[in-house]
């Protein structure tokens, strides 16, 4: 019915006026003056219907402003800036000047007042203060539609010093309704421009629950929005309302005192002789006013309007019907966001409706006053379900404690955010972030309101990651490698239980935040570690398996391998840089033990035939260059007959004497191998001539000569040595023959001698 209602009714009144400007338009020609007048009254009650409307707007926006600020405990400039901004109130209300907020500041508190408003408004001070009054009513802030200096050169003015303003705002807070003032000069306008102002009562919020019977919170401040009066009537439809009909309003009663404007400042009201002209007569309710508009037609423009009469008539007329049937068809709308707008100042948390968060009012003993859908729709009960339930019926058992702790600091005034897990009905538990503030009356805590965000997935995704992480620590941890990871300013951030037990580290705290420079072991090379930090963080390549020697907590040497690679975030800029460290030391030495047993001799401990040949070739290159190179080759004479007199245990050990007596003999630099059984070789470098061998070769057999004592026995041995000192042109192994060769040829002397190859036999020495 009401949706038939909404839909026929501007239908009807586009059809009607249509039907009447067309009847305008054959008839209009042929009007007289009166005629045309009477004519003209349609139009003016039109114009009188709009107006009435327009005010209304205003009335309802002051309405919705002062229940936007009595639902929250404070309000800031931005946000009051957004609300008008999000309202477009200058868009829809032509003739609106501003809006603005007047906190009530009692005389007493104004010095704190003031300090408090100077640090969003610096120099903030309360001025043209009401004599006497133990409140004043300063304008904190505004918006101004078309002069965005003026709100801030009025900031600070106690708008009750003006009386009409006073009277306006008392009334106001009486009535707790929006009242509107008597037409005044605007304060502080050079022009004295004439403006109305509507002011609307700002109060603390009461709960509907409370127990006090009080229906309202006590009076917080006024809002208000100023109009400015000529702009309402000579702007309105583009200005063609002032050039039909000269408009004059007057608030109350018909007086000239009582004149709110008068569109060509001569009062035909109040001269009886200009009734004639009068095409209507329209009395408007504006915020507990009302003001008497009178409308005449004017003189000059009907005596042009003759001739145009019929066109003009059917132009406005169509016009006027449209705009009207805009009128109407907007008409329920109003009303409708007016009554919400009503109800949203009872019930506050209706602006939180479709708020993207879970909002919920409870009062001081934890029931619901009131849920947002989402509310509802986050603990899955209907909300007819949740008004008066307790709340703690919906948080989990084990979180009901904190409940009650956060709760009390609410109480206390504080506004406080936690996280706890809710328990829906349908038994599911989520994780949300609850922030609740406390809404109060004066400085008594009234009810409290809720905001809940739902942080299930968020929660979930951190629990996974945490687990993640903990298993990379306990995988990190279980590793034998030493593992710690530095940012860019090489600062250690983490490390493993390796790390921490190799550096005798109690806990990761005693690394974390420090740098290499802060640990004695470290601090000579810390510099270094710095540049190799840096150099794999800049160019963005890791750095393996760097070895070096390094001092264990103990103070003993051991070799540890380092690699370092740079660390990326997840855009892949390179944050810091990842080190795995491992004390090689068993492996080195495993390395070096096999390099023994590769080329060493294990009875003599001497270089073995392999590592020889590597020599021999190394300095046949060398002797190729300079020279000054000889292989000698020496065994023991008749070693068989030792091995066999005494055993193979003795003969060992010979072989082993006999080494050690060739090395005590020879320099540094000489090298000799056993190339097997009781069989020799040494290289001699850096001869200056083929004769200085024959001094080598005599010193070895001189070595031989005192006795051997093996286990009790005393033996003589003796060795044959043959030479080869090197020519050009002889490769490693014509050397090694020609020295086999002249050995061969001290056996054959009689042993226990030198022989040179290439040269004269040399006596062989006695025995
Ligand atoms: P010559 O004067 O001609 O050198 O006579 P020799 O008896 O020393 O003969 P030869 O050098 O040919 O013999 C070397 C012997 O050394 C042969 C072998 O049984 C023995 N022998 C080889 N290796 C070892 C070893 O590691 N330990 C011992 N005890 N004897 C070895
Ligand atoms: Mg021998």
């Amino acid at each position: 019915m009401r949706q038939l209602r909404q839909v026929k009714l501007p239908a009807i009144v586009f059809a009607a006026g249509f039907a009447a400007s067309a009847w305008g338009y054959f008839a209009g020609a042929r009007h007289s003056e009166a005629e045309q007048i009477a004519q003209l009254q349609e139009t003016a009650e039109n114009y009188a219907f709009l107006l009435r409307n327009r005010l209304e707007l205003y009335e309802g926006a002051d309405r919705a402003l002062g229940a936007f600020f009595s639902a929250s405990s404070s309000i800031d400039a931005e946000e009051f800036d957004n609300y008008i901004g999000a309202s477009r109130v200058f868009e829809r209300l032509e003739g609106a000047s501003s809006f603005g907020y007047l906190p009530k500041v009692p005389a007493a508190d104004a010095g704190r007042f003031e300090a408090e408003a100077a640090r969003t408004f610096p120099g903030y001070r309360i001025s043209d203060q009401r004599a006497g009054a133990d409140a004043w009513y300063p304008l904190y802030y505004a918006v101004h539609g078309t002069d965005p200096t003026r709100a801030g050169r009025l900031r600070g003015a106690d708008f009750s010093s003006v009386p009409e303003r006073w009277a306006a705002m008392q009334e106001a807070a009486r009535r707790d309704e929006p009242v509107a003032t008597a037409v005044h000069p605007a304060l502080r306008h050079a022009a004295h421009r004439p403006v109305v102002l509507i002011f609307s009562p700002v109060r603390s919020m009461r709960t509907p629950s409370a127990a006090d019977g009080q229906a309202r919170g006590g009076l917080k401040g006024f809002v208000f929005s100023a109009m400015y009066v000529d702009r309402l009537f000579l702007g309105f439809d583009h200005g063609r309302l002032a050039s039909l009909f000269d408009v004059e309003v007057f608030d109350g009663s018909l007086a000239r005192e009582h004149l709110l404007f008068d569109s060509d400042g001569v009062s035909h009201a109040l001269k009886a002789d200009a009734a004639q002209l009068l095409a209507h007569r329209a009395e408007i309710p504006v915020a507990n006013r009302t003001w008497l508009l009178h409308f005449y037609a004017k003189k000059a423009s009907l005596a042009s309007k003759a001739a145009w009469a019929g066109t003009t008539v059917l132009a406005i007329g169509l016009l006027l019907t449209l705009v009207a049937s805009y009128g109407v068809a907007a008409w329920p709308r109003y009303v409708s966001r007016q009554r919400a707008m009503r109800e949203f100042n009872e019930r506050f948390a209706g602006f939180f409706e479709h708020h993207p968060f879970a909002v919920y009012a409870i009062d001081l003993e934890q029931h619901f006053i009131h849920a947002n859908q989402q509310m509802a729709r986050e603990l899955g009960v209907g909300r007819e379900a949740l008004i008066g339930a307790p709340f703690e019926a919906f948080v989990a058992e084990e979180d009901r404690g904190a409940l009650a702790n956060h709760f009390k600091d609410v109480l206390a005034g504080k506004t406080v955010a936690y996280t706890t897990r809710l328990m829906r009905a349908d038994g599911r538990c989520p994780d949300v972030s609850i922030v609740l503030v406390p809404m109060s009356a004066g400085s008594e805590v009234t009810h409290v309101l809720g905001f809940a965000e739902n942080v299930t997935d968020r929660k979930q995704a951190e629990q996974a990651l945490h687990e993640s992480q903990q298993m990379l620590q306990l995988i990190i941890d279980n590793i034998p490698q030493s593992v710690f990871w530095k940012n860019l300013d090489s600062v250690f951030q983490g490390g493993n239980r390796s790390l921490l037990v190799e550096m005798g580290l109690d806990g990761i705290d005693q690394l974390v935040g420090r740098k290499d420079g802060d640990f004695a072991a470290w601090k000579d090379m810390a510099e270094h570690y710095r540049q190799v930090d840096l150099e794999v963080m800049r160019s963005g390549v890791g750095r393996m398996r760097m070895q070096a020697t390094d001092l264990r907590k103990d103070g003993t040497e051991c070799w540890i391998e380092t690699s370092k690679i740079p660390l990326r975030d997840e855009a892949g800029k390179v944050v810091g840089v990842l080190a795995v460290t491992e004390d090689i030391t068993a492996r080195k030495y495993m390395e070096q033990e096999l390099f023994r047993r590769a080329n060493y001799d294990t009875l003599t401990g001497l270089p073995n035939r392999g590592y020889f040949n590597n020599q021999l070739e190394e300095a046949v290159k060398r002797a190729q260059r300079r020279g000054g190179l000889a292989l000698m080759y020496f065994d023991i004479d008749r070693f068989k007959h030792i091995n066999d007199t005494y055993g193979h245990d003795v003969g060992d050990q010979v072989i082993r004497m006999f080494a050690q007596r060739v090395r005590q003999v020879l320099r540094e630099s000489d090298f000799i191998a056993r190339l097997g059984g009781d069989e020799f070789v040494l290289i001699a470098e850096g001869l200056h001539q083929p004769g200085d061998t024959a001094v080598i070769g005599q010193k070895m057999v001189d070595a031989m000569v005192p006795p051997f004592s093996v286990g009790g026995t005393t033996l003589q041995v003796s060795t044959s040595i043959g030479i080869a000192y090197f020519e050009a042109a002889m490769t490693p192994e014509t050397l090694v023959k020609a020295a086999d060769q002249a050995m061969y040829d001290a056996k054959r002397a009689g042993r226990n001698c030198f022989r040179q190859a290439g040269t004269a036999e040399q006596p062989a020495e006695k025995d």
